[in-house]
């Protein structure tokens, strides 16, 4: 069977380059005699390993050095927890901007750590946009300001960050890092979820600024502190190897690709590619508003659930997969991440416009 078209949310696809790689290196990684996966953690090879993939994110990235990056697990989801537990120390309290579920659980996960205050919400239509943000309603002293820079099940993402002055800005970006260039000195700290454009699952990155870690609260779990982490360079216990030597191999194949300047150009002709079909298309729509669409998640319906279920079973027979929407949203979603080829995107559009020709 060929390789399908994955447009899952997430485990998402892999370069087929870093597959190749992998396989090529299953049996013995270098003259290690050995595969990744055997090694210990405290050997000199796999600390080869973890040390070029830091530096390597830090390079794509434009890192600078004053932030620490951290190899964890847990997944985005703990970092809900982790957030509060080593941030909110100073005043307590913290600012959430409502754009979807995620950004929902990480309000509600730091609400049983302190003050939380909503400073805007898009729930009123289904998160179906990015909402204004209005600087008064900003909390002076808050430990943190947090966002969730794209939104994965409903396809919106930030075009402009809130400008929060002194309080540390952090974001989820989980469904986007990589995707495009970003400037990390906006933010006190970002992470994310390895399973969507890093790598496999199981490795969650956190990028976060050194002023900020070591402050965590008496009761937090060793493992939830940064502080032990970072002083550990991320080796206070064994760490994600294999995840992080596939993510090591995306970031060679993102670099010999062009970097972050191509990627994104890359993505913006995957996505206009999709948006165009469905602004024109008579029987697809999307769901967002056109301002907050999102590069990586294109959610669209056709209005009729019947038709829908066709499409995605249909659609599935031809090796387009896992585009059944989200339950809340209902519909399709195209998840069209970093590995998802331009030729994956073409032929979906060619094969709904075939889908659409033969429903009429
Ligand atoms: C997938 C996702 C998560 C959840 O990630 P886990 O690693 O499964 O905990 C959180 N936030 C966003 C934006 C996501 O896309």
């Amino acid at each position: 069977m060929p390789r399908v078209y994955n447009f899952s949310a997430g485990p998402s696809m892999l370069p087929e380059e870093v597959l190749r790689t992998a396989a090529n290196e299953m049996l013995e990684y270098g003259q290690s005699g050995q595969s990744v996966m055997e090694m210990s953690h405290r050997s000199k090879e796999y600390q080869a390993i973890i040390d070029r993939c830091e530096e390597l994110f830090r390079q794509v990235l434009s890192i600078p050095a004053n932030y620490k990056v951290l190899f964890l697990q847990g997944g985005a989801s703990s970092q809900f927890a982790m957030i509060p537990l080593n941030l909110m120390n100073q005043s307590g309290k913290a600012d959430f901007v409502l754009t979807g579920q995620w950004a929902t659980k990480a309000y509600q996960e730091a609400q049983k750590y302190g003050e939380c205050h909503v400073v805007a919400s898009s729930k009123d239509k289904t998160f179906s946009y990015i909402p204004e943000l209005d600087p008064a309603a900003f909390t002076k002293d808050a430990d943190y300001f947090h966002i969730c820079y794209n939104n994965t099940i409903y396809g919106t993402r930030f075009h402009d960050l809130p400008d929060t002055g002194s309080v540390p800005l952090v974001a989820d970006l989980s469904s986007c890092i990589l995707s495009e260039p970003l400037d990390v000195t906006k933010f006190g700290m970002i992470y994310a979820g390895a399973q969507k454009n890093m790598g496999p699952a199981g490795l969650t990155v956190v990028v976060i600024r050194e002023d900020l870690i070591g402050n965590a609260r008496e009761s937090c779990p060793t493992m939830f502190n940064y502080q032990i982490h970072a002083d550990n360079g991320s080796m206070y216990n064994t760490p994600p190897t294999y995840a992080i030597y596939i993510f090591k191999l995306v970031l060679e194949w993102l670099i010999g690709l062009g970097g972050l300047e191509k990627m994104k150009e890359i993505n913006e002709r995957k996505a206009a590619l999709l948006y165009a079909f469905l602004d024109q298309s008579k029987m697809f729509r999307g769901t967002v508003e056109k301002k907050d669409r999102s590069l990586m998640n294109v959610p669209f319906v056709t209005g009729d659930t019947g038709l829908d279920a066709k499409f995605v079973k249909e659609a599935a027979a031809e090796g387009f997969i896992n585009l059944k929407g989200h339950r809340t949203v209902g519909g399709m979603r195209a998840s069209i991440y970093n590995a998802m080829p331009v030729e994956g995107v073409e032929k979906l559009v060619a094969f709904m416009k075939d889908f659409e020709e033969r429903n009429r």
